[in-house]
């Protein structure tokens, strides 16, 4: 149930609470004037939002390099008129829409960084309705759709009755490792996120699933010697070729998809040299916590019992040991299907004509969902192609439907 009351300046939309969301109450959400009216001002402001999209996007920002983005970002929240807007330790970029009590607080994040070393050519070319540029999409779209609904709730003068925090991150990509998530969940506004959404990827997509990740580099090392002087001593890539092939045989579920990578080795001296060293890349993924586990206490006995197996080879002459050190951790997690924020993202999908299914994928909202705090990441609308790649492209056809989406969806849980 929607009551809506003006007081002289400002229109407060004030819902009920209901302990779930029931389909009749997105559904009328849609038809309330003041959401019509933003609904108008969000396609009204889509060209002045793209031109915003490109500029942003110019702005270089590598891994662990996100800074000069992130001070326009705090620019931009505070003219906006966000509150309490600041950039954490991590570097997140933080400010809040407050609205008429503080909780319900309803976090909307998108990452600033993108794959892309320093020295990238981060120049955006447009023709017509297509914008190209490394990052134009992933996620140049998601800032600039948390900025059309700041806009949009702003210039309709709508007040939610919970509170909406917005969030431009760092550390989404690759060994980003998702710090900015982990600085926001557990210092910045540790306690303080009832719901997040992160607007990362393109269309109409909901992703509930959040498939994690560990990242090992492996480390064998020796004394090392002659290959024929020597001979008789363990030999630490031999030790590393005896885990490789027990990683190999590891057996697992495809349904939760659970998966295992040695991607880069390296190591040794010469092909006369028993080496001293050698190294290995290993990623081990799942869309499911147990799984992941199960996983990595297989692949941590399959490291041991290679480098014991080689050492008896060889009767401990020369023994190799092992150093295994994790360069990387994405938890694993998911919001259930039944969870508010899943039916009123379907809901709102629905209200709006959109279809979506639901997907997993591994971003921003891993971190909460593995604190079983409800999160989905949704796409920013558009479309396009070739993301982490030099040749990247958005399609604008109807992009505003992306920032009519979040901001009814926003709406739909800021109470
Ligand atoms: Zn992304």
């Amino acid at each position: 149930m929607i009551l809506v009351c003006r007081n002289t300046s400002r229109l407060f939309l004030l819902v009920v609470f209901g302990v779930t969301v029931s389909a009749q109450t997105v559904a009328s959400l849609v038809n309330e004037p003041s959401v019509k009216e933003a609904f108008e001002i969000v396609k009204r402001n889509e060209p002045d939002m793209l031109r915003e999209q490109q500029r942003i996007c110019e702005i270089a920002a590598p891994p662990f390099q996100e800074s000069v983005r992130a001070v326009e970002l705090k620019k931009l929240f505070e003219q906006f008129g966000l509150a309490d807007v600041r950039i954490d330790k991590a570097g997140n970029v933080i400010g809040t829409r407050s609205g008429v009590k503080p909780r319900p607080n309803l976090v909307l994040a998108a990452h600033l960084d993108t794959v892309f070393p320093p020295g990238t050519d981060v120049k955006v070319t447009r023709t017509g309705d297509v914008m190209s540029g490394p990052g134009i999409g992933d996620d140049c779209r998601g800032l600039v759709v948390m900025l059309g609904v700041i806009r949009a709730l702003n210039e309709a003068r709508i007040t939610t009755p919970g509170s909406i925090t917005f969030v431009a991150d760092v550390g989404e990509e690759g060994l980003g490792d998702l710090r900015g998530m982990k600085e926001l969940f557990g210092e910045s506004l540790k306690g303080d996120i009832d719901a997040f959404i992160s607007i990362d990827g393109l269309g109409a997509s909901i992703t509930n699933t959040g498939v994690g990740s560990y990242r090992y580099k492996v480390t064998f090392k020796g004394p090392g010697g002659h290959s024929y002087g020597s001979f008789g001593m363990a030999n630490p890539i031999h030790a590393m070729g005896r885990a490789i092939a027990k990683i190999d045989q590891f057996e697992v579920p495809e349904k939760p998809k659970t998966t295992f990578n040695v991607g880069r080795v390296g190591g040794g001296t010469s092909v006369n040299a028993i080496p001293f060293e050698a190294w290995m890349e290993v990623d081990l993924r799942s869309s499911d916590v147990s799984e992941l586990d199960k996983l990595n206490r297989k692949f941590k006995t399959a490291i041991n019992d290679a480098v014991a197996e080689e050492n008896k080879r060889w009767s401990n002459r020369g023994a190799v040991s092992v150093s295994t050190d994790l360069v990387g951790l994405r938890p694993a997690g998911q919001t259930p299907e039944s969870s508010p924020i899943v039916k009123t993202a379907l809901e709102v999908n629905q209200a709006l004509g959109l279809t979506a299914h639901l997907g997993e994928g591994s971003t921003d909202a891993n971190v909460p969902m593995n604190e079983g705090i409800q999160a989905i990441t949704i796409g920013g609308g558009g479309s396009g192609s070739g993301a982490h790649s030099l040749n990247e492209n958005f399609d604008a056809h109807d992009s505003w439907k992306g920032t009519q989406r979040a901001l009814l969806l926003a709406l739909a849980l800021a109470r």
